[in-house]
């Protein structure tokens, strides 16, 4: 992006407490201005990355519960609970399918639920969802009237998932997998472009066979400029707005 420079690159999905040198990337994310949401994938961590991320300012800390966790440390919805209060961002948690035991997926249902009514109680939080194979029970759990903002992470569900969730007032993170697939830019020009947000999923996601920085958020704002069909620096604008929407409004 010409203008990539005046950008302060959002990562709304980033596990900042997973790369190699944690607190190095904060520093990095610091340095270029990095904003967005380090989530966590267990409670027991989130001290720890609360601490960390403190290197980098618009960098928040967010308590979560990974779905694939959820059967194993589903006791610790008690610690969720008790650092609840220390943060309006909530992350990652949802739900995950791609196991076959159904065991397992209603005890994720349990812990997710019983997550989404301690936010809903709470009122003003942000959660970053993931719904891989399990987005109609995802949406469905969060339901028309939830007191909190959700963004679904790495979105894949069908159309009409994507249409329901909007219509339930759902974000959605994308990220430069995404932006560069057939299935996730279809996905992508169904969403309003009041909806989106960026994310990288690092250091899951790899671009070029290196795990994704938060920073190459900016690789996806060609594809959003040309859905748009607005500048690469507007559509920058229009994500960073969005970003202050999803925080702002939560509650009213
Ligand atoms: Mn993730």
């Amino acid at each position: 992006m010409e203008d990539s420079s005046a950008w302060r690159p959002l990562d709304a999905h980033c596990h900042v407490d997973l790369y190699p040198d944690p607190g190095e990337l904060a520093r990095q994310m610091a340095r270029r201005s990095c904003r967005g949401i380090a989530v966590t994938n267990a409670p027991f961590v989130f001290t720890h990355t609360k601490k960390l991320v403190g290197a980098c300012p618009g960098l928040e800390p967010a308590l979560g519960l990974h779905p694939e966790l959820a059967a194993e440390r589903a006791k610790e919805i008690e610690l969720f609970r008790t650092l609840l209060p220390q943060t309006r961002f909530v992350g990652e948690v949802g739900l995950d399918y791609v196991t076959p035991d159904l065991g397992i997926r209603a005890l994720q249902r349990a812990v997710f639920g019983e997550i989404l009514s301690l936010c809903d109680e709470a009122g003003d939080k942000v959660l970053s969802v993931h719904s891989r194979r399990a987005a109609t029970d995802v949406i469905a759990a969060v339901g028309e009237r939830f007191r909190g903002r959700v963004i679904l992470h790495w979105f894949s569900g069908t159309q009409k998932e994507l249409e329901r969730a909007q219509a339930n007032g759902c974000y959605f993170s994308v990220n430069p997998s995404m932006t560069a697939s057939k299935s996730g830019q279809a996905l992508i020009r169904r969403m309003e472009p009041s909806r989106v947000l960026t994310e990288t999923d690092g250091p899951f996601l790899r671009i070029r066979d290196i795990p994704a920085k938060p920073w190459q958020t900016v690789d996806c704002l060609p594809f959003l400029a040309d859905v748009w069909g607005c500048t690469r620096e507007d559509a920058a604008r229009r994500v960073d707005d969005n970003y202050a929407a999803a925080h702002c409004h939560v509650g009213q």
